[in-house]
C-alpha cells in the first residue's frame, strides 16, 4: 500500500509534538512517509523528532542554528536546510497531508504555501484564518484542498456540523476555558506576572496561546477563526465559559438540539481527527470517565474584565484587515508584557489603541495588503509601548 505523505511545520512546538506522538503511536515511518518537519531555532528537538519520523527534509527557520541541525543529523540521510526561503519549500513539498503549527502570524505564509500544492490542510495555526481568512479560504476553494481544523474548539464544531443542513443551524457556541484569571477581579489583575499568566489551568501548550488564553485573546481569535471556517456571522456565534474544557464546542440547531463534542482537554484528539478525516484513528489519549468529574459548569464570559472579547468582536464586525491588525498588535504586546515592559491589563489597551490609529485600507487584495497591515500594526503598538502614550491616567 502507498504511505501517506505528511509533513509538520512547527513540529517543536507543543501541538507538532502532540501530532510526532499521534503519527508514532500510528506506526511512525512504517505506517507514513514524512516529508518535511520544520521548526524555528530547535536543533536539538527537531533532530531528535527527525531521527525518529526519518522525513525528506528537516527545516530551520532560524539560520544561526543550522550548523548545529547539520551536525546532529549528519550521516543520517536527511537533508538540512534554513532560512525563510527553505521554509516555504519544505511546506510546499508536495505531501497529501500538512500539520500547519507554527506560532503566531508567522504560519501565514508557510499555509497558503501548502494549500498551493493541494495537500490537505490540518490548522492549528489560527493566526491564518484571523489574519487571512477570505484569502486562505479562496484558496483552498481554487485547489479543493480540505480545510481540517485543529484548534479543538473549531474541531469539535466541525466534528457536529452538519454541513447538509445548514439553514438549519442557529449558532454556533464556543467554550472557552477562562484561563488562569477566570475569577480574579479586575484589581487583582493588574499586578499578575507572567508566570502566572503561562500557567493554563487545563491545557498543556506554547507560552503565546497560553498567555492569550489568561487575556481571553485566545477565544477572540478563534471567534474570528470560527466565523471565516463556517461562514457564520458574528451575531450567531456566542461563548460561554466552561471551566472543566470537557465540552470542546457545539452547535444548535432550530429543533432545540444542541450537538456537542466531548473528550479530554488533549489537543492528540483534535490533531488524530484531523490526520484520520473522514474517517477515524486511535490515540492513546486518556478516556472520559464521567464519574470522576461531578459537574460541568457554564457561565457568561465577562467582557469588562477581559475586553479582548469585545475588541475582537468589533474588529471582526469591522471586517477587511481589521482583526490582522488586532492579532500583530496582540503579538507585540504580548511580547512586551512577557518582557515586563508592560502590565497585564496593559495588553488590551494597547490593542485598542492600536486599532483606533491605523489606517487600514477597507479590503484585503492579495497577502502583501496583509503583510503590510501586519507590519503597520507592529510599528504603533511598538511606538505606544515605547513612548508609554497608551497609559490612562
Ligand atoms: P509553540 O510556541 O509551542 O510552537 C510553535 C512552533 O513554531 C515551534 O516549532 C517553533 O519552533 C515554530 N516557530 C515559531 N516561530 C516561528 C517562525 N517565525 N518561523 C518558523 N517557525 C516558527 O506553539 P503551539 O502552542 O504549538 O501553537 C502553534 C499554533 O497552534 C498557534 O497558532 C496556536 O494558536 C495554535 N494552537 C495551539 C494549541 C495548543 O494546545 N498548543 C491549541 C490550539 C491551537
Ligand atoms: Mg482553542
Amino acid at each position: 500500500m502507498v504511505k501517506r505523505r505528511v509533513s509538520i511545520l512547527g513540529s517543536t512546538g507543543s501541538i507538532g509534538c502532540s501530532t510526532v506522538d499521534v503519527i508514532s503511536y500510528l506506526g511512525g515511518p512504517e505506517t507514513f512517509d514524512i516529508v518535511s518537519l520544520t521548526a524555528g531555532s530547535n536543533a536539538k528537538k527537531l533532530a531528535e523528532q527527525a531521527l525518529i519520523l526519518r522525513p525528506d527534509v528537516a527545516v530551520l527557520s532560524d539560520e544561526s542554528a543550522l550548523e548545529d541541525l547539520a551536525a546532529l543529523l549528519a550521516g543520517s540521510g536527511i537533508d538540512v536546510a534554513a532560512g525563510d526561503a527553505a521554509l516555504i519549500e519544505a511546506a510546499g513539498r508536495g505531501a497529501d497531508w500538512v500539520m500547519s503549527a507554527i506560532a503566531g502570524a508567522a504560519g501565514l505564509r508557510p499555509t497558503l504555501e501548502v494549500i498551493r500544492t493541494g495537500a490537505s490542510l490540518a490548522l492549528a495555526n489560527k493566526e491564518s484564518m484571523v489574519c487571512a481568512g477570505p484569502l486562505v479560504k479562496a484558496e483552498a476553494d481554487r485547489m479543493s484542498v480540505p480545510i481540517l481544523p485543529v484548534d479543538s474548539e473549531h474541531n469539535a464544531i466541525f466534528q457536529v456540523f452538519d454541513n447538509t443542513q445548514r439553514e438549519a443551524i442557529e449558532r454556533l457556541i464556543l467554550t472557552a476555558s477562562g484561563g488562569p484569571f477566570r475569577s480574579f477581579t479586575l484589581n487583582e489583575m493588574r499586578s499578575v506576572t507572567p508566570a502566572q499568566a503561562l500557567a493554563h489551568p487545563n491545557w498543556s501548550m506554547g507560552d503565546g496561546i497560553s498567555l492569550d488564553s489568561a487575556t481571553m485573546f485566545n477565544k477572540g481569535l478563534e471567534l474570528i477563526e470560527a466565523a471565516h471556517l463556517f461562514d457564520m456571522p458574528s451575531s450567531k456565534i456566542e461563548i460561554v465559559v466552561h471551566p472543566q474544557s470537557v465540552v470542546h464546542s457545539m452547535v444548535a440547531y432550530c429543533d432545540g438540539s444542541v450537538l456537542a463534542q466531548m473528550g479530554s482537554p488533549d489537543m492528540r484528539t483534535p490533531i488524530a481527527n484531523a490526520l484520520g478525516w473522514p474517517d477515524r484513528v486511535e490515540t492513546n489519549v486518556e478516556r472520559l470517565d464521567f464519574a470522576k468529574f461531578s459537574r460541568l459548569d457554564f457561565e457568561t464570559p465577562d467582557e469588562t474584565r477581559f475586553p479582548a472579547l469585545r475588541i475582537a468582536r468589533e474588529a471582526l464586525e469591522a471586517g477587511g484587515l481589521a482583526p490582522c491588525a488586532m492579532n500583530a498588535a496582540k503579538e507585540v504586546a504580548a511580547s512586551a508584557f512577557v518582557a515586563k515592559k508592560i502590565g497585564f491589563l496593559d495588553l488590551a489597551v494597547i490593542v485598542e489603541q492600536v486599532l483606533n490609529k491605523i489606517n487600514l485600507p477597507g479590503k484585503a487584495t492579495d497577502i502583501n495588503d496583509i503583510l503590510a497591515a501586519d507590519c503597520e500594526a507592529r510599528r504603533i503598538a511598538a511606538e505606544l509601548i515605547a513612548s508609554g502614550s497608551y497609559r490612562q491616567f
